[in-house]
């Protein structure tokens, strides 16, 4: 059982922390090898005991036989001495208080030998200090392959140090010293009265001292309670360092080390790695020293919920301390029993983001319970339970956020840009598509309510000989149309479900959705506090939607050959009060899924898939959605809900509506396309007060248009897409109901700021042009609780979940 010099020295150490020593002295030669000395205050062995103090099974430390289950000091099985005396040469030599002198004795194999040969075996009387002084000289000196083993010195010295600097700081307040025998200072020194906490600023440095929080918890019904010193957020560690007590004793305990390591991956911003100092102690019969030779590792009952219930104390405290925001998951029951997404629903805990701890307590002189500090976010999504409890209620926080199911979502959370493919972007994306390409399809049986937009081939663009469509193509690079061949009839948008590309195959993918589909609760039926949420934005106040509050920018500033839109002017807001508009919102209200929406408000942007499809993160989740179609279901919700209160594109040049539908005309093949750009525009001109005061399109005198509607703040359509837009707003918006106007027109208008992805024929910096939009307008947009997800979405499968945590987890931890 003792394998090198460190382990002889825990046992020596427990031993004089048993004999109540309260100054300990360790004195080494060689790395232990040569020589290894313990001196101790502590009550010394009586002068009748020392014959037997190193046979086998000899023990000071059981009185009753009682004690063999619920002792508590270090050993009590008679062995370490009896295990260093086989393998050195052992001398101890000791005083008790009332004794007046000292005896030194020698031992072999766990009897008294003569100090020389020839010599008495009997302790010899000598002069010397209250306590004990062991000495191992040659150790393993009858064990040459043991002794082969440990040639090097210095790392066999840096063991014997650790050990003796943890158990110094288990054992603060107890004066420990270790020094290289004939080495001008003491490597450990600590003093007599210290804190752990004085004793890991000596041993560790101050810096990762004073990050230092204190961790303490108890449970009565499982029997154990623990207390700890952790790094916090405020230290970067860049290696772990444990400190693991369990009953006193230093061990491993992988479990232990793993569930804390992997909680600091997960939890801290720049997965620092832990500082722990964990005092540990489980009733004794609970625990199974004898697992490992040299006791180095341990097992005891309910280790799952000891582990967890470390972790989630870690946890909290973390939360609390770190200025990450973070959160934490918790399960709430199926609110009407649905499976698939509904399953996901749950409470976010939003927790503090302030250290609540103003500096580390000298280790837990007074038991401290800082009570964690909650942070609502404002949020009406926000419910969080108390965690407070904790330290009292001990049984509720098994319950809590369990490592598997942490997530992290601060903005410093790393997007998979971050992990570089490759050199180039385009390898990147083309390794990304060539694996998942194709799972991802529109399900041909079920009607889409996107509309085909028009892309103008180049042809037709060239023919138009009018400067004002330069800023246009400046805009949109495009050199040849991906649609030109669809047949695109205007008039029945509603039916076309045509996949908008080739590559667009159907799949089973649109199987993994089947469960979603009849997911159809509304809001309303839901009642979470999310349906409240969206009722308050119905009350036409929406300070949390964005296009309102447009960069104010004088309407004359752009140059020509700047992008093609300026922000308008700060307008103050205009309270709508048209039933229409507002049964619109309501029926979008109805429409909503509270799930998707709620993913989609609290989402993390994880990266590309390709010009389509995005990888976000929910909570635990991991989904793929298709942006694109998201986006046109954004675009109306915004239509609707800022209505009257966009801000504004300005065009410039304005293009002329005329020669815009004459596009369109000739490429819908209409048979006389002037006549048909002819309607278009005095359609446009007839309305163009109630087009202006309403969606802020301003037509001019000259037939141009000056302005769009701003719909999303610094975002501006694709403008290749106008020449659709006026088609079918002529052709295919309810001219004359007016509630079907605004909600034929507001669909043809999502139709037209929908993202459109750059064709493959596009350059490079197109599509990171495009990626940059995506990520930075658009994703931002879907956040906070300004936009409800329509059910329709998963119909039209733009949301599929890859991964979840705890399902990693379980395919995980075995490995
Ligand atoms: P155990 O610690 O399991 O009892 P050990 O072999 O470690 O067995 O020690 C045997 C006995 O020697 C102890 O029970 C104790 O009575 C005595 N002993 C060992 N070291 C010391 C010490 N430093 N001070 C006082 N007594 C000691
Ligand atoms: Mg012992």
């Amino acid at each position: 059982i003792i394998n090198r010099p460190s382990n002889a020295l825990k046992e020596l150490l427990e031993n004089s922390l048993d004999a109540g020593a309260t100054s300990i002295s360790i004195s080494v030669k060689d790395g232990g090898m040569k020589l290894l000395q313990i001196q101790d205050n502590g009550h010394g062995i009586r002068t009748e005991d020392l014959p037997l103090v190193c046979e086998r099974f000899t023990t000071s430390k059981l009185k009753v036989y009682e004690d063999l289950s619920t002792i508590q000091t270090y050993g009590f099985r008679g062995e370490a001495l009896a295990s260093i005396s086989h393998v050195s040469h052992l001398s101890i030599t000791t005083k008790q208080a009332d004794s007046e002198c000292a005896y030194k004795a020698n031992y072999a194999d766990g009897k008294l030998v003569p100090a020389k040969p020839g010599g008495s075996c009997e302790p010899e009387p000598c002069a010397g200090n209250n306590g004990t002084i062991l000495v191992a000289e040659d150790l393993f000196y009858n064990i040459p392959s043991r002794k082969n083993a440990l040639k090097n010195s210095r790392d066999e010295y840096n063991r014997i140090f650790e050990v003796a600097s943890r158990y110094a700081i288990h054992n603060a307040g107890v004066a420990f010293s270790c020094r290289k025998i004939g080495a001008p200072k003491t490597d450990l020194n600590t003093l007599q009265g210290a804190t752990a906490m004085t004793n890991i600023r000596q041993i560790f440095g101050a810096k990762i001292a004073s990050s230092l929080v204190d961790i303490e918890h108890s449970d009565d019904h499982y029997a154990f309670q623990f207390k700890g010193l952790i790094s916090s957020a405020s230290h970067e560690m860049h290696k772990s360092v444990f400190l693991l007590f369990i009953n006193h004793r230093l061990v491993d305990h992988t479990p232990i080390k793993r569930a804390i390591e992997s909680l600091y991956t997960s939890v801290l911003p720049k997965a620092s790695r832990p500082f722990v100092y964990l005092d540990l102690q489980i009733k004794p019969e609970n625990v199974d020293v004898n697992v490992h030779p040299t006791k180095r590792e341990v097992r005891f009952l309910n280790e799952d919920t000891i582990v967890s219930a470390i972790v989630d104390c870690i946890h909290k405290k973390l939360m609390s301390t770190s200025s990450s925001k973070s959160i934490a998951l918790q399960s709430v029951p199926d609110i009407d029993g649905r499976t698939g997404l509904s399953r996901g629903i749950s409470t976010l805990s939003s927790l503090s983001s302030t250290s609540t701890d103003p500096a580390p307590s000298p280790f837990l002189a007074t038991p401290t319970s800082t009570p964690i500090k909650s942070l609502s976010k404002g949020s009406p999504l926000v419910a969080r339970p108390s965690l407070t409890s904790s330290l009292s209620n001990t049984t509720s926080s098994f319950q809590k956020t369990p490592v598997n199911k942490a997530v992290r979502t601060d903005y410093k959370t790393m997007t998979l840009e971050s992990f570089s493919f490759g050199a180039s972007p385009s390898i990147r994306r083309n390794l990304v598509q060539s694996t998942i390409d194709g799972d991802f399809s529109v399900s041909p049986s079920k009607p889409a309510p996107r509309r085909e937009p028009l892309r103008i081939s180049p042809s037709h663009a060239n023919r138009i000989a009018n400067p004002n469509l330069a800023a246009m193509e400046e805009c949109n690079n495009a050199t040849s149309g991906p649609l030109g061949g669809l047949p695109a009839r205007a008039t029945d948008t509603a039916e076309n479900i045509e996949p908008l590309f080739p590559s667009q195959i159907p799949s089973a993918a649109a199987a993994c959705l089947s469960e979603y589909s009849g997911a159809s609760g509304t809001v309303a039926e839901t009642a979470t506090p999310l349906a409240n949420a969206l009722d308050r934005q119905l009350s036409d106040e929406f300070p949390s939607l964005t296009a309102a509050t447009a960069v104010p920018v004088p309407e004359s500033t752009p140059a020509p050959t700047e992008k093609s839109y300026i922000s308008a002017e700060k307008e103050p807001r205009i309270e709508v009060r048209l039933t229409s508009i507002i049964n619109l919102r309501k029926e979008l209200q109805r429409h909503a899924h509270a799930e998707l929406t709620q993913i989609l408000s609290e989402h993390t942007f994880v990266g590309f898939v390709d010009n389509r499809r995005a990888l976000i993160q929910h909570q635990t989740r991991l989904y793929m959605i298709d942006y694109c179609k998201i986006s046109y279901h954004l675009m109306y919700h915004r239509c609707l809900f800022d209505f009257m209160n966009y801000g504004r594109l300005v065009l410039q040049p304005p293009p002329s509506v005329y020669d815009l539908a004459l596009v369109a005309a000739t490429e819908m093949g209409s048979e006389n396309p002037t006549k048909c750009a002819g309607e278009v525009s005095s359609r446009f001109s007839d309305s163009r007060e109630m087009l202006e005061e309403y969606f802020h399109i301003k037509i001019s005198d000259i037939g141009t248009i000056d302005t769009l509607p701003m719909v999303i703040r610094d975002y501006s359509p694709d403008y290749d897409k106008l020449p659709l837009f006026l088609f079918n707003a002529t052709y295919s918006v309810n001219w004359d109901d007016e509630q079907q106007f605004f909600k034929s027109f507001a669909n043809v208008l999502a139709t037209l700021y929908a993202l459109e992805p750059p064709l493959p024929s596009d350059p490079q910096s197109a599509t990171d042009e495009y990626q940059l939009v995506v990520e930075h307008r658009i994703m931002p947009s879907l956040k906070g609780s300004s936009f409800w997800a329509s059910n329709n979405l998963l119909t039209e499968n733009a949301l599929v979940q890859l991964a979840d945590l705890p399902d990693l987890y379980r395919i995980f931890e075995r490995c």
